[in-house]
């Protein structure tokens, strides 16, 4: 089992990128290769860079977080991760001349060969949007991928029976291209990985038809995915083994959906609650009465008391959404009081008497045209 990059550095999980930077060169100091004691010095160094590499780029430490080792070696390849790290200034303290490519030969081998060659699948991400609905029944959708599968007529080998494996005549089977170039500094020799065999070493003769020689096949899925009540809007479902095939005989990455939620028209969701806007009439508010509300489940009545005020709240316990976790939420009724634009010419004498009746003074000029009888 690979150590937890953080427990390897002796960080905590929040450290910053400086503490990150401290603890790497008190590390390397002491494992240094050709000055520790330590026999396995070696191993230690080796283990302590990678996990400098990736914990001192904010992108594949935020990966490593999410996903864990998993989520970094699918990817990027044991290259990438130290492609990016900045040791200059490290080595440079801790008594290292070498170049970046030097170093990484001198200890490590050669890229490529700290993780296994082959690479489990990726992982992928897809995203659907959902009515509030859904999330308050829970629902089945079925959605279209699209992956990478093993090649059923190769069984993800990408031999058939008239190829031949051959040396990589581009890197004479070593995997590695080198170039040495001469700069007024010496002589600097980068490697790289050959990409005509992608650094194996050997290639296929007549691969197989269908992959040519990938293994692969893309194909389209039609996947259906369970959504379960009470899901919130952004939640990652993760379906294990979904993903992308590994490369011969690794294991599939994982299929993560994103889940969002639609806007409903009716009912605002805060939290596990739901709220909604009743508009009930003048008269009700004074007088009181007994309303109904709409639910996703039928209608609810409450009763509204007289002298019920504009933006008064009324709560319908464990009628709001379904949680993942704790007990239902709360339906809040939210009341307005909805003032008529259009009266009748005898509702419009009973609010005249009315407005009488309670001595307000109306200023009749102001709006003589609705006053006009
Ligand atoms: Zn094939
Ligand atoms: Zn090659």
């Amino acid at each position: 089992m690979k150590r937890d990059y953080y427990e390897v550095l002796g960080v905590s999980r929040n450290a910053t990128k400086e503490e990150i930077k401290r603890a790497y060169r008190r590390l390397a100091l002491k494992y240094h290769p050709d000055k520790s004691s330590d026999p396995n010095a070696e191993e230690k160094f080796k283990e302590i860079s990678e996990a400098y590499a990736v914990l001192s780029d904010d992108e594949k430490r935020r990966q490593y977080d999410m996903f864990g080792h998993a989520g970094i070696e699918s990817e990027y390849s044991y290259e990438d991760i130290f492609r990016t790290a900045d040791f200059s200034d490290i080595f440079h303290d801790i008594g290292f001349d070498f170049g970046f490519d030097e170093i990484f030969k001198k200890f490590f081998g050669g890229f490529e060969r700290g993780f296994e060659k082959k690479r489990r699948g990726r992982d992928l991400l897809y995203s659907i949007s959902i009515n509030l609905e859904d999330a308050y029944f829970g629902a089945e959708k079925e959605i279209e991928i699209e992956r990478n599968e093993i090649c059923p007529a190769c069984n993800g080998t990408g031999v058939s029976d008239r190829s031949k494996i051959v040396s990589c005549p581009a890197c004479n089977g070593t995997g590695e291209i080198r170039r040495t170039e001469r700069t007024p500094f010496g002589h600097f020799t980068q490697i790289t990985i050959c990409n005509d065999c992608r650094g194996e070493g050997k290639i296929i003769k007549n691969p197989c038809r269908i992959c040519r020689g990938s293994g692969f096949k893309r194909v389209k899925r039609k996947i259906r995915v369970k959504i379960p009540k009470g899901i919130e809007d952004g939640m990652h479902l993760r379906l294990e083994g979904e993903g992308d095939a590994g490369e011969k005989g690794m294991k599939p990455g994982d299929l993560y959906i994103e889940v969002n939620i639609k806007e409903n028209e009716k009912f605002m969701r805060e939290g596990d609650d739901l709220i909604i806007i009743k508009k009930i009439s003048y008269p009700e508010a004074v007088l009181g009465n007994e309303i109904e509300i709409e639910t996703f489940e039928g209608k609810e009545k409450i009763n509204i008391p007289p002298g019920t005020q504009s933006g008064e709240i009324f709560k319908i316990k464990g009628k709001g959404m379904p949680s993942l976790s704790k007990k239902r939420g709360d339906l809040i009724v939210k009341i307005e009081i909805d003032v008529p634009k259009k009266l009748s010419p005898h509702e419009r004498k009973l609010i005249e008497e009315l407005a009488e009746e309670m001595n307000i003074k109306m200023n009749k000029r102001a709006f003589s045209k609705y006053w006009k009888r």
